[in-house]
């Protein structure tokens, strides 16, 4: 099976998503809503949760986690304004739906994930559809992925108070960010931007509310990568 063998499944519920919920609140890229009118979002959830898996709002996935409101992974995503030549970085990839509409707009994703029942749950739906140009790893995000850097774009799915140094070193110049940052109750996505001299641009979006960033501590993560392997989309 391929993505494409799924586009009949709820297409009209994804049709309806990208009509009153992304378009009318200024998701306007045409790549970012063909995409999103096209990856299967049921999938990604629980079998007892699918028949919300396109409403306007957060879904659990468990583990205390939460796939993202359909609009705030449009806004994120239209924010970054990938070319299809870029490598981009996820942080907390959780279900890996957003994972997914990355690697349809992206050369190539590499993710990571700190929850490994996550981790195992997102490759086998990313492999089913066929998706191959994602690395995933488990690990603590917050030190990013310093091996494959730099990256022309990033993506933080998690809050942090403030902008994680390491992320943003793995940054190219010119690349792009996209993070919630703030306090837990006056969380902001804020786009940032790395100038060519390696200098910060911040410009402020919406208004958002996700699950901590989380610092392991102690707790010794990092267990072997699992790859879904295959050559980049360039
Ligand atoms: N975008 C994903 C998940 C959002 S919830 C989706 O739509 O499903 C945030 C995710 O970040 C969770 O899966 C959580 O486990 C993960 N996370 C939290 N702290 C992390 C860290 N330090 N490193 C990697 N992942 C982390």
């Amino acid at each position: 099976m391929a993505l494409s063998d799924y586009q009949n499944q709820y297409a009209a519920a994804r049709a309806a998503m990208v009509e009153r919920q992304l378009k009318p609140r200024g998701v306007s890229d045409q790549r970012v809503l063909e995409v999103m009118g096209g990856v299967p979002r049921h999938l990604f959830l629980d079998e007892s949760l699918v028949s919300w898996a396109y409403d306007d709002g957060p879904q659990p996935i468990g583990h205390g986690q939460f796939i993202s409101q359909p609009y705030i992974v449009a806004s994120m995503t239209q924010a970054l304004g990938l070319r299809p030549t870029d490598r981009v970085l996820e942080i907390g990839s959780g279900c890996g739906y957003q994972t997914a509409v990355l690697a349809c707009l992206a050369d190539r994703v590499m993710a990571v994930e700190i929850v490994p029942q996550l981790r195992d749950r997102s490759l086998e739906v990313l492999s089913r559809l066929g998706l191959e140009n994602i690395l995933l790893k488990l690990g603590d995000g917050r030190q990013g992925w310093p091996e494959l850097a730099p990256f022309d774009a990033i993506l933080v799915a998690a809050y942090s108070e403030a902008l994680p140094r390491r992320l943003f070193s793995q940054l190219a110049p010119g690349g792009r960010m996209v993070i919630p940052l703030g306090p837990e109750n006056g969380q902001r996505l804020v786009l940032v931007t790395k100038d060519p001299d390696g200098g910060q641009r911040r410009r402020v979006m919406e208004g958002c509310r996700f699950v901590p960033l989380v610092d392991p501590g102690q707790t010794d993560v990092n267990s072997p990568s699992f790859y879904l392997g295959g050559p980049g989309r360039r």
